[in-house]
């Protein structure tokens, strides 16, 4: 007997149908003899369509009441889900996220969990219960409700798996679990049969969107073993786990998914995948006076406006040692406050321009096996140059190489790559059901 957290995304639950479906499933895994808490998303595009509605009345909505309102969408999940699951004679119980004991700070919008208090989660599947919570929220010290950020039920699921202690965490989703590359640019991408916690938190902080950002991070604090795969098939999805000998080693993967997996090399691969991201800036400040401090001012400014800022890379012209210019990345979002905030104190650092460009994009090739191969970056510029891809900025860590290209190089970019690195599977792989790959 295992106890399983399924996280089931707003596409499987999309309908009374989607609901009926995922159901059947819980009451199977519950029948199958394990203890089960599921977390669920709002239905379809619930939360967009709320976020829509509350465009219409108001540009100004306070984030406490925003907060209160996007948390209905997983509310009405939750109470469907149970009533669903109870008509198939299998008691189940719905609730909210401060029911659930999820405590959070009081940033509207994006809330932090500071303390998990699952008691009555705990006692409901003890007693033999189906426990269905709504994802994406919970609640402040004033007892206010809290939602923890777009995506955010990813989270409350790993939290949950984490301090139930549970087995593993299913991320149920419309796809079979982590391509090698988006599967919309990349036909020919294929399935991940494991991946370490490490690679997944590069590929999310990517560009990846198949897992909240904040999922990974406290999967890979807590070592919760999380599985990737679509609700709408049974096929074995994407193991993520830091020791992937793991969840064989407890059972978990069903014998067929085994058989499957035989089919696929035992070698782990020096590249795991490629996450891109077409949601990045780029500014420029030239004719900066090339002095201690400079680049420090140029980047207290961008913080104090709250810009996050991803690469940053610094040249001095050969003709002029007495001046540089910085170049760097941020979401599409900050640079408008950035480049206000930068021009306001063009008297006091003296730079000449600012120069923007919002038409980037950048690819990430990321892969545990990078540390101990070398080459890669080799074969990447070699692939890109062979494209007739130019390459505008580069950036890397232990296990990945990200590189800026123009936005309509983009795609190009990353079908070359993946062919280069033999990513390519031999027949077409991927199937998106429901639409949303949420
Ligand atoms: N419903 C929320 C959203 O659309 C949270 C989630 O689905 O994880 O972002
Ligand atoms: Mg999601």
């Amino acid at each position: 007997m295992a106890l399983i957290v399924q996280k089931y995304g707003g596409s499987s639950v999309a309908d009374a149908e989607a609901m009926k479906r995922v159901a059947a499933r819980v009451a199977e895994t519950h029948e199958a003899g394990h203890r089960v808490v599921v977390v669920v998303s709002a239905m379809g595009d619930t939360t967009d369509d709320l976020l829509d509605t509350a465009a219409e009345i108001t540009s100004h909505a306070p984030d406490r009441e925003m907060d209160i309102l996007l948390s209905a969408g997983e509310r009405i999940s939750m109470a469907l889900l149970s009533m669903a699951v109870n008509a198939l004679g299998v008691p189940a119980q719905a609730y909210t996220g401060a029911q659930a004991g999820i405590r959070t700070d009081s940033h509207y919008g994006r809330a932090q969990i500071v303390g998990m208090v699952p008691e009555r989660i705990a006692r409901a599947v003890r007693d033999g219960q189906v426990a269905i919570v709504a994802g994406f929220q919970g609640v402040s010290e004033h007892e206010d409700v809290t939602t923890l950020g777009r995506g955010g039920s990813d989270t409350t699921a790993v939290a949950l798996a984490a301090a139930l202690h549970a087995d593993v965490c299913e991320i149920y989703t419309d796809v079979d679990g982590l391509f090698s590359a988006d599967p919309r640019i990349v036909p020919k991408a294929h399935r991940l049969r494991t991946l370490t916690q490490e690679e997944t938190l590069e590929l999310a902080a990517h560009g990846a969107k198949i897992l909240h950002l904040r999922a990974v991070e406290f999967a890979r604090r807590y070592g919760v073993p999380l599985h990737v795969r679509s609700s709408f098939s049974e096929k074995n999805g994407t193991w993520i786990s830091d020791s992937p000998a793991n969840p064989e080693l407890t059972g978990m993967v069903p014998a067929a998914a085994l058989a499957d997996s035989q089919e696929e090399p035992m070698e782990q691969p020096v590249v795991s995948g490629i996450a891109h991201d077409r949601s990045q800036d780029k500014i420029t400040v030239t004719n900066i006076p090339n002095l201690p401090g400079k680049a420090a001012r140029v980047f207290e400014i961008c913080a104090e406006v709250g810009a996050n800022i991803d690469m940053i890379v610094q040249n001095i012209p050969v003709t002029d040692p007495t001046r540089a210019n910085i170049t760097f990345t941020l979401p599409e979002g900050d640079a408008k406050r950035v480049l206000d905030a930068l021009e306001a104190a063009r008297d006091e650092i003296q730079f000449q321009d600012l120069r923007y460009n919002p038409n980037i994009g950048k690819l990430s090739l990321i892969g545990a096996g990078m540390r101990t191969n070398p080459g890669v970056s080799a074969k990447l510029f070699g692939a890109l140059s062979e494209a007739g891809i130019n390459i505008d900025l580069i950036s890397t860590s232990e296990i990945r190489i990200s590189v800026v290209t123009r936005l309509d190089d983009l795609d190009r970019a990353v079908a070359a790559v993946h062919t280069a690195f033999g990513l390519d599977a031999t027949e077409t792989e991927a199937v998106v059901y429901g639409g949303t790959g949420r």
